[in-house]
């Protein structure tokens, strides 16, 4: 019998490429603070990730918290509760009051459709998330968001690389946030970085500021940071693992083209659409199961799964609004799309170096589920 096989695995470049990288720093003696690496980090993300500028931070949940302060907003972002719960705690820990619209069947994204409903004269900012690396309806977006004068920042987590219409996804929006934590599709260890246009210039400026507790100077502090820094191991680590990402996501397209050829089609199995006008970067390969139609619920595979090694993840279960810390506040009912089917899905294994056997046999315990 084969080993376990876990959820995901971190891309890591070989040990010399790493030691060789940061070897200039027993020279330099510059660990943190805006140092070589960061800004060389930052200039190569702007070109791969094609957009006009971008700041790297300590991780992906200082990019959204960041963003929301530097617009200085007051009031409610309407938001998914379909999502990690760092969107939501973003918005609440800014004091702000996330209004939860539903998503879709489709891929998974704000349901647009609502949108507009949910908008009140306390709407400030709209915060959607393209989960999975699927790319929310962003041209109605942007349409509502205009038509009522709304920030909109994407919780861009899950879309490292990924375009839209022949641009970087991260150049929609005022901003768009990135996560490069540990098991993202891109990781600096942890890291997050925001993306901005030329026209955002100076928000990308009062972030900049803010996530060095606000000093403007030696001698001047204009507003309340925190420290959001991305150090200089960490930028390192990009560096290399950037050399090799279009490498991992071509691995990534064959384990999801071989999970595709055992699951499509599969009664009473949803999987992840495929996306007009979308390169996508197979971050993640949700399934999402109907008990009646396939036989099996969500739970007895996860627990198959389980007994036979293989570590999937209940992704996004609950959702959000369901946990304790968010009990008597908000109601996961208000969203019962989001609510079904964080009860149907599971994450199966995805990363570059997960095997074409162990898709085979991921997919054949799966299979056996059903009754
Ligand atoms: C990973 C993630 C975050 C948070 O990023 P960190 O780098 O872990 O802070 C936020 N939103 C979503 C959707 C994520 O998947």
């Amino acid at each position: 019998m084969s080993g376990k096989i876990n959820v995901t695995r971190s891309s890591m470049p070989a040990f010399e490429e790493y030691t060789e990288e940061i070897k200039d720093m027993w020279d330099s003696h510059w660990l943190t603070n805006m140092g070589v690496k960061h800004v060389q980090l930052q200039r190569e993300l702007e070109r791969y990730l094609d957009v006009e500028h971008i700041d790297l931070l300590t991780n992906g949940h200082m990019a959204l918290e960041l963003s929301l302060q530097a617009y200085h907003l007051k009031g409610e972002v309407i938001t998914t509760p379909f999502t990690f719960v760092s969107t939501t705690h973003a918005i609440v820990r800014s004091g702000l009051k996330p209004v939860f619209c539903d998503i879709n069947t489709v891929d998974f994204t704000m349901d647009t459709d609502l949108l507009e409903s949910l908008i009140t004269e306390d709407t400030c900012a709209i915060m959607p998330v393209h989960v999975y690396g699927n790319v929310c309806n962003i041209d109605e977006i942007e349409r509502i968001a205009k038509k009522h004068n709304l920030v909109v920042i994407y919780d861009a987590a899950h879309t490292f690389g990924v375009k839209y219409k022949g641009r970087g996804v991260g150049s929609y929006g005022d901003i768009s946030c990135f996560s490069f934590h540990a098991t993202k599709v891109f990781n600096t260890i942890e890291g997050g970085a925001v993306c901005f246009n030329d026209a955002h210039q100076e928000i990308g400026d009062r972030i900049a500021r803010l996530k060095d507790f606000g000093i403007v100077d030696a001698e001047e502090v204009d507003e309340i940071g925190p420290n959001a820094k991305m150090n200089e191991y960490c930028a390192a680590m990009g560096l290399c693992n950037l050399r090799h990402v279009d490498e991992e996501i071509a691995k990534r397209k064959a384990v999801n083209d071989r999970y595709r050829m055992h699951l499509e089609g599969v009664e009473g199995l949803t999987l992840n659409p495929v996306q007009k006008d979308v390169v996508p970067n197979y971050a993640y390969f949700p399934v999402f199961f109907d008990q009646e139609k396939f036989g099996a619920s969500r739970d007895e595979v996860f627990a198959a799964l389980a007994r036979q090694g293989i570590g999937a993840r209940k992704y996004f279960y609950p959702i959000t609004t369901a946990f304790k810390c968010y009990k008597d506040i908000f109601d996961p009912n208000d969203t019962p799309i989001a609510y079904k089917m964080s009860y149907q899905v599971l994450t199966l294994p995805m990363y570059a170096d997960l095997s074409m056997e162990d898709v085979d046999r991921i997919c054949e315990a799966v299979l056996s589920c059903r009754k």
